[in-house]
């Protein structure tokens, strides 16, 4: 426990996960250039694509260290526990988290997040904890699990649950929402799957010339435990309900890779520096927050201000980079440069 979280602040555990090579790259020749060198540091032997000359000389032959780094043969279940499990325990206890994983397209974030019906992933896995730990609970108070599952898409915010008409943000008095975003209350874990395949069906997804069947959009699960806890009060002798909140926020990131990368027409160009912009956003946060800066310019884009109150303030982050290294500039100037000399090497 830093001293940070025992005054309230927020705290940001990061962690690299590999995944396994595929069959087609191995047998494209393709060989792993990352090496495990302990449980909490990566060694990059090696990290270079033609015309990508800016990371090759940021990247190659560096050590990196995490909070914790998972082999490729690691469990779903242990890449919950070691990440995320700790954050349900914390919103039972009102405060909220985040989970998000970094990487390009085929790093395997959705495989982390949502995972497979057989290995189901982080999503999936807190819901299943939640409900066991409110279980085991006292029996007489009141608890309640609602979800919600939205998507970012070029800057604009989509319910999932019930497709139509984009979602406008509003400031109120429990922070910003997605106005008219769906609140599932649910029972149980079984329905839990289910619904988020259901929704992912609703995903925007377009072909890119990096994966056919990648989506391009930033999908976030909204879980929110209401409980009400029934406190006894010796002043009034009355019943009072003490409503508590927490929420945690598990997202799918739309890839990483630049417009620069992905050689498309205008339009998906646009696309790509949308999506990159609530990625850059979102890293600019993260700086500011890790550096104690009292500005976070959470504004910059649709995802910051949809997980405002999800990264600063009483919470926590867990943050799977998921293979590549988040390499964040200074400011938000240095941010717009950075897009506007990328777009001019396209
Ligand atoms: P992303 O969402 O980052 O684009 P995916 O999660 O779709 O990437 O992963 C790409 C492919 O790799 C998928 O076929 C997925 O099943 C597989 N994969 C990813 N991570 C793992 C893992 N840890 N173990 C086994 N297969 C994985
Ligand atoms: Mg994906």
């Amino acid at each position: 426990i830093s001293e940070k979280q025992s005054t309230g602040g927020s705290r940001i555990l990061v962690f690299v996960r590999l995944r396994p090579t595929a069959k087609r790259e191995k047998e494209g020749g393709s060989r792993s250039c990352v090496r495990i060198v302990n449980r909490r540091e990566v060694y990059l032997t090696e990290f270079a694509t033609e015309n990508d000359y800016l990371r090759l000389k940021r990247l190659r032959g560096r050590h990196f260290t995490f909070d914790a780094s998972f082999p490729d043969l690691t469990t779903q279940q242990e890449v919950y526990s070691t990440t995320t499990a700790e954050l349900v325990e914390a919103v039972l206890q009102g405060r909220n988290g985040s989970v998000f994983c970094y990487g390009a397209t085929g790093a395997g974030k959705t495989y982390t997040m949502l995972g497979t019906v057989e290995n189901p992933g982080v999503m999936v896995l807190a819901i299943k904890d939640l409900f066991n730990q409110i279980r085991q609970r006292s029996c007489d108070s009141n608890h309640e699990v609602h979800l919600s599952y939205l998507e970012v898409y070029n800057e604009t915010v989509r319910d999932l649950l019930s497709p139509g008409r984009p979602l406008v943000l509003r400031e109120d008095k429990q922070g910003i929402v997605a106005h008219g975003l769906t609140q599932y209350r649910a029972y149980s874990t079984d329905e839990v799957m289910d619904l988020l395949l259901r929704g992912n069906q609703n995903r925007t997804t377009e072909p890119t010339h990096v994966n056919e069947t990648s989506s391009r959009s930033h999908a976030i699960l909204q879980e929110v435990s209401r409980f009400f806890m029934v406190e006894y009060r010796v002043k009034d002798a009355s019943n009072n309900v003490v409503n508590r909140v927490g929420k945690l926020s598990l997202i799918d990131l739309a890839g990483s890779e630049r417009a620069l990368a992905t050689d498309q027409r205008t339009l998906r160009s646009l696309e790509g520096a949308n999506i990159n912009r609530s990625l850059l956003a979102l890293s600019s946060c993260i700086n500011a927050l890790v550096e104690g800066k009292k500005h976070v310019p959470y504004r910059n884009s649709k995802l910051t201000q949809l997980l405002k109150d999800s990264l600063g303030g009483a919470c926590n982050t867990a943050y799977d980079a998921n293979e590549e290294i988040l390499q964040v500039p200074e400011s938000e100037t240095d941010q717009a440069k950075l897009l506007l000399e990328l777009q001019k090497e396209n």
